[in-house]
């Protein structure tokens, strides 16, 4: 039950910012994942002194608090299991400083991915690791999943942006931890441990990040494959034979059936297409990286083989790609596209062998399943299609799940590529990292002592997510 002061947090951040009542708390109550769960209250603090106080409250009377950006996490990271305050860290979304001297730029945890971008774009320099979701992913969410996206591949992810971050401990103490400066040798790296600790360490109030030159020329092609399995070869020998594509995205057959019935795009009716992109300030430099990519594609049976520099052409051969997410709803009207195993990262040269299991597993749970992504930076993305309303599909995909995560770590993959672990994958995370469970509740005790920081996550996430957390699904008997 409830037992937070209202009055007390409305005296901190003014009575604007506190809601409680209901349709508030629901929408607050879930993410991009399958669970749900009520929190008692939303707090939107605006400045560093505001998290503070909400702090010490907070952890003078053992209150869970759940710092949330958009709520874009498709794990229920965010999902405030243990009730509590959500933090609404969106009222902090100020750019406080583009350091062009120093390339760096400083940044409150709400400002969102896209706004940052068109900020340093009239400068010459962009951001790099965005997700697919930049259009609503906040700097400070991003930075506790360790977000990546399509051009991380060359660039990176979050963890490689980032110089340094303030944060407010667990019992409401501000530490300053990395540098601005581009290189550090003095001491642990304490910044990199709130990378992501998905709001469990430590609360982020500001964070220093690193931009790079926008590239003059931008090459984006795309090749067909009859065979899922040319494609992943193709995936490994681009990497292993040192091209350095700035982006290289696989999209399997059911992800393509999806995308032509919801966007009309007519993709060719194939196993798998690989889209990828060169970069850089020398036209003949992308024309280099460009061919060797082709020619990789093409010596593993890669066909129908375009390339464009034209930013509409670029746009119209990644539309697909860009809207697949929404677009697996239509794959079949009967089915709800659930983020469930939904993505993992493996070897480069398990990458086609990986995508077939996930195809095998989902034939036998009579579940259907697609396999796309980054592949690029060792990315697989799934996604769970069923009938969201039987529970014996929900017992199949949990089923799935558990098997498609123990191929997983039996060919040295890992649990999370960019996603995270919330709820959803704590069990195949629990597996994975079973000897270093203990050593990460240590260190989250001296970040957080009382265990107030979204607790019950990550290490302390329930072994059985289907009959231990709510589903915002309504599941018929
Ligand atoms: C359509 C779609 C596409 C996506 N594509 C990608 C993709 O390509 N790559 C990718 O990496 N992810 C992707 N995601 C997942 C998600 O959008 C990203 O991980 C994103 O970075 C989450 O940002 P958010 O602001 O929504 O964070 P939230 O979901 O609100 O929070 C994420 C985690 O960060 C913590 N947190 C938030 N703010 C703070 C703070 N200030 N201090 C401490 N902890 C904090 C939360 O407690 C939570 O654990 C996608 C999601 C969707 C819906």
């Amino acid at each position: 039950m409830s037992t937070v002061d209202a009055a007390i947090l409305k005296e901190i951040v003014g009575e604007n910012n506190v809601r409680d009542n209901e349709a508030d708390l629901y929408v607050y109550g879930s993410d991009s994942s399958v669970h749900e769960a009520m929190p008692w209250i939303i707090v939107r603090p605006e400045n560093t002194e505001q998290v503070q106080a909400i702090l010490r409250y907070a952890n003078t009377d053992k209150i869970p608090v759940i710092p949330r950006g958009s709520g874009s996490g498709m794990c229920g990271q965010v999902v405030p299991i243990r009730g509590g305050i959500v933090l609404d860290m969106k009222g902090m979304n100020r750019i406080l400083d583009i350091n062009l001297k120093d390339a760096y730029c400083l940044v409150e945890p709400g400002v969102i991915d896209d706004d940052l971008n068109r900020a340093l774009k009239p400068h010459g320099f962009f951001y790099p690791p965005t997700p697919a979701s930049s259009r609503i992913a906040t700097i400070g969410g991003e930075i506790a999943n360790n977000a990546s996206g399509t051009r991380s591949v060359k660039y990176g992810a979050v963890r490689d942006s980032l110089l340094g971050l303030k944060a407010v401990l667990g019992n409401a103490e501000l530490v300053s931890l990395g540098t601005t400066t581009r290189v550090s040798a003095s001491g642990y790296p304490l910044e990199r441990l709130l990378v992501g600790s998905e709001g469990t360490l430590a609360i982020i109030v500001e964070a220093a990040m690193r931009f790079v030159p926008i590239p003059e020329f931008r090459c984006l092609g795309i090749a067909k494959f009859d065979k899922l399995a040319d494609a992943g070869d193709a995936i490994s020998e681009i990497i292993s034979s040192g091209c350095q594509p700035s982006m290289l995205e696989l999209v399997d057959k059911v992800a393509i059936t999806a995308v032509n019935k919801s966007m009309g795009l007519d993709l060719p009716d194939v196993e798998a297409i690989l889209i990828f992109e060169a970069d850089g300030m020398v036209k003949q430099a992308v024309d280099y990286e460009i061919d060797k990519v082709k020619a990789v594609c093409e010596k593993n049976h890669g066909f129908g083989i375009e390339v464009s520099y034209e930013e509409k052409e670029r746009t119209k051969i990644f539309a697909g790609r860009k809207k697949l997410f929404p677009a697996l709803s239509k794959y079949d009207e009967f089915l709800s596209s659930t983020a469930l195993a939904d993505d993992m990262a493996v070897p480069f040269s398990k990458m086609a062998e990986t995508a077939n299991k996930i195809h095998e597993v989902a034939d036998k749970y009579g579940i259907v399943m697609t396999a796309y992504g980054h592949c690029g930076s060792g990315c697989m993305h799934t996604k769970i299609l069923m009938d969201t309303t039987k529970g014996e599909q929900w017992e199949a995909a949990q089923k799935a799940v558990i098997e498609i995560y123990e191929y997983v770590r039996s060919i040295g993959g890992t649990t999370s590529a960019e996603h995270g672990i919330g709820l959803s994958k704590a069990p195949a995370f629990k597996k994975e990292k079973e000897s270093t469970l203990e050593l990460m509740r240590s260190i989250k005790r001296v970040f957080d002592p009382n265990d107030i920081l979204n607790p019950g996550k990550l290490m302390d996430a329930p072994d059985d997510w289907l009959t231990a957390t709510h589903l915002r699904y309504k599941v018929g008997e």
